[in-house]
């Protein structure tokens, strides 16, 4: 049943989870990764799904938090956006897997008669097919990080973890770790952390064949010594393999909190490598800059109500990175539109800068038109994505073009003036899965507009996943109310960046630059717009500004408890 053991260069380190979901297996895998390359190794990260869903691109950001675009156009699993953000890692649709794609090639195979003769089954079919996406990552790295997606003890992800159990026979002891993150919770009546779910969690393991080597205790404080060595008895661990994971203020400093609980030497050791000491200075910096802000401002994102925090993941980082490289910190304030279309936009008074993201169909469009609307009356900075974007151009078209009924196709397919439009390779296509305009595609930006010089270069390649696009026909009529179309296709037939030009920050773009945005690296346009943002808010506490800001009102809207949707499923 085991395949013989095979010349693989790559060593596999594979994190499983346990006692209750979100305890930030993602960040956790992102974390090791960016220690691990911190020692000079290549790494790569690979997130193994138990769902039934091909991929998560059909499926509501309600439940699945948000959708994660890569550059080869795969919709993937928001850990992916993790692992970007926190190695270098260039990921593919190869780095995330579902039961669904598993089951989608056995069958194929199964009906081309590759099978003939056979019973195929969980073991060894199932197992075997898993297997073989997990090593089709190897060679080309040193070191790859296999995330396995739900909770020990789930039925789904219980033929995942016989394949990654069968491996370590197949690849031999010492290139092949098992990482257990569990969680330790207080309990407040005891004035105790108990360790009960982690045994049980670590049993449940065990039963199955996996003795974990290394256990990420999550709790909101720090274990002592003695729990440490309560753990490693009960749980057949080493003491200096458990591994204390107290919450953090800011989830760039997980990987020097692992470093100094010494979890990457205790990988290195078990996986017998030699590294250099890691260069830990970069992740430092960046602890230290967010954790002495010089400055603070209020951005508001304007969407559908959603309260899940996941839906617009890599947006709230790409702001936080925007905020970095101003030095100051970002607040988000998620504002449901329909509230806007109540309330009108009075409720946008306690915020300095706009921004509408991507999202899909109509609900609560007309209270983002309005919110933009006040953005560009009173100058305050605005960014548009995506659907973000076409609602600025409806916006605009209705307002300063004369045309009182424009609007996007997909809100109202009898528009007499449909100011974005399906593409043209879309209409016809009925399938859902996998069939937007997904993934990097180039873009040219105009020299002087404010895209360019915040990116400092005219050819950008930028992440899409979407299915309309602003319409030709109206660009001339856009251009002469004051519109810029400062980032274009290459061939000038895709709108790929608008500004208006009598504003400050009046920014939109069809695609999804968050996912591009590092830690590191923020993305020019989250720059941008932050800096603008603050420059805006300093204005306004000169009083040089327009009306309604000199004071900032105590807003109802309680803070990153609302979230948006970025998905057709909904
Ligand atoms: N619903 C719009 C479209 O499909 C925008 C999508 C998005 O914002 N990602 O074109």
């Amino acid at each position: 049943m085991n395949e013989p053991k095979r010349q693989i260069k790559t060593k596999f380190i594979f994190v499983t989870g346990g006692v209750v979901s979100s305890l930030g297996k993602g960040l956790a895998s992102a974390s090791i990764g960016a220690l691990l390359e911190c020692r000079g190794l290549t790494i790569t990260l690979q997130k193994l799904d138990p769902y039934i869903n091909v991929d998560p691109g059909t499926m509501s950001p309600f439940q699945h938090g948000e959708v994660f675009v890569t550059d080869d156009g795969a919709e993937t699993d928001l850990d992916l956006g993790h692992y970007e953000r926190f190695t270098s890692a260039k990921l593919t649709r190869r780095n995330n897997f579902t039961t669904g794609q598993v089951y989608d090639s056995i069958i194929t195979k199964e009906r081309r008669g590759d099978y003939l003769g056979c019973t195929v089954q969980v073991v060894p079919h199932v197992t075997d097919e898993i297997k073989g996406k997990i090593l089709s990552l190897a060679n080309n790295v040193d070191i790859a990080i296999i995330e396995i997606g739900g909770t020990v003890g789930d039925i789904e992800s219980l033929p995942f973890l016989e394949a990654i159990r069968q491996l370590r026979f197949d690849l031999g002891k010492e290139n092949v770790l098992y990482i257990h993150l569990t969680l330790l919770p207080y309990i407040a009546t005891a004035h105790e952390i108990k360790t009960k779910p982690t045994q049980h969690s670590v049993n449940k393991l065990r039963e199955i064949g996996i003795q974990p080597d290394i256990l990420l205790c999550r709790s909101d404080r720090p274990l002592n010594a003695d729990l440490k060595g309560k753990i490693a008895l009960f749980c057949n661990v080493e003491r200096d393999a458990v591994i204390s994971a107290e919450d953090v203020k800011c989830i760039y400093e997980v990987p020097m909190v692992f470093h100094r609980e010494g979890l990457d030497d205790k990988i290195i050791k078990y996986l017998n490598i030699w590294t250099r000491a890691p260069k830990l200075e970069q992740w430092e910096e960046i602890a230290r800059k967010a954790a002495n802000p010089k400055g603070e401002i209020t951005i508001g994102i304007v969407g559908k109500y959603v309260n899940l925090q996941d839906s617009y993941k890599s947006l709230h980082e790409a702001l936080i990175h925007g905020g970095l490289a101003s030095n100051c910190k970002v607040d988000l304030v998620y504002i449901d539109s329909e509230e806007v279309e109540k309330k009108g936009v009075g409720i946008l008074k306690s915020i300095d800068g706009l921004l509408i993201p991507g999202g899909f169909g109509n609900r609560g469009v007309e209270g983002k038109i309005a919110a933009i609307k006040y953005a560009r009356e009173t100058k305050m900075p605005f960014f548009g994505i995506c659907l973000g974007m076409q609602v600025a151009i409806i916006e605009i078209a209705r307002d300063l073009c004369g045309l009182k009924h424009a609007n996007s196709a997909e809100f109202d397919p009898e528009t007499p003036d449909p100011v974005v439009d399906i593409m043209e390779t879309q209409r016809g296509i009925n399938a859902k899965g996998g069939t937007m305009r997904l993934g990097a595609y180039p873009c040219v930006l105009k020299k002087g507009s404010k895209a360019h010089s915040v990116y400092g270069a005219t050819e950008i390649s930028e992440r899409h996943r979407h299915r309309f696009e602003v319409n030709n026909a109206y660009r001339a009529a856009l251009e002469k109310a004051g519109v810029e179309f400062s980032g274009l296709s290459p061939d000038d037939s895709l709108v790929e960046i608008m500004e208006y030009r009598h504003h400050p920050w009046f920014v939109a773009c069809q695609f999804h630059p968050e996912f591009k945005s590092r830690p590191m690296q923020p993305h020019p346009l989250f720059r941008g717009f932050v800096k603008s943002v603050l420059q805006h808010k300093a204005l306004a506490a000169k009083g040089q500004k327009g009306p309604g800001r000199a004071k900032k009102a105590s807003s109802a809207l309680p803070r990153r408890s609302r979230k948006l949707s970025l998905n057709e499923a909904d």
